[in-house]
């Protein structure tokens, strides 16, 4: 199965408050939206991701009555340091067979090798959650956070509804990573959800 949108990039958001071009790991509050992750606390997200996230919690709860939430504090945005933490986690410099996989980033110019039994990490700088528009999904339930890839129901509507928001996939080897493909859109799905949200709440 490959799934929605893996071998494509997604249009960065433009629009920051500075004008400037977002500096992936080193996003502003301007840049930011914090964002409620039940099980975690509280994170954030670019506002264009955030908006298009929360149109696509809203109907999980009304399709599933499910609440996703992401796998942890930094599966939303994450900055810069979070990023090399994660990465030094799970590669390293020295090559060796007992430990390693074979495959290798390069990172400043030197090879970084993956630890066995580690999923693979972006190179710090270069990883969509540093922009904000990544979101490692998980589902909340009975009070654990739990993956969205063990709950076949879940993920197959995740599959199936995500484009709508404006959502796709990165890689097939991480069914738990979206990242928000259209910038400074809005698709028309978050839209009605937006206006279906204030009809209800008044
Ligand atoms: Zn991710």
């Amino acid at each position: 199965v490959t799934y929605p949108g893996v071998g494509t990039s997604p249009l960065l958001p433009t629009e920051t408050l500075t004008g400037k071009p977002l500096q992936n790991g080193r996003l502003g509050p301007c840049d930011l939206t914090p964002v409620y992750l039940p099980g975690s606390g509280t994170g954030s997200l670019h506002p264009y991701t955030k908006r298009a996230w929360d149109a696509l919690c809203v109907m999980a709860v009304a399709d599933l009555k499910v609440t996703l939430t992401a796998t942890d504090l930094a599966a939303a945005y994450r900055s810069f340091a979070q990023q090399e933490t994660l990465f030094r986690s799970r590669y390293q410099t020295v090559y060796n067979p007992l430990t390693c996989l074979t495959t290798y980033k390069v990172w400043n110019g030197v090879k970084w090798y993956q630890r066995r039994g580690t999923a693979i990490a972006a190179v710090p700088g270069t990883s969509n959650h540093g922009f904000g528009i990544a979101v490692d999904t998980a589902v909340w339930l009975n009070g654990r956070i739990v993956s969205v890839a063990s709950q076949s129901l879940v993920f197959n509507w995740l599959l199936r509804e995500a484009a709508s928001f404006g959502f796709s996939w990165e890689l097939n080897s991480e069914p738990w990573h979206i990242r928000h493909m259209v910038g400074n859109d809005v698709t028309q799905r978050v839209k009605d959800v937006e206006a279906y949200l204030a009809a209800v709440n008044g």
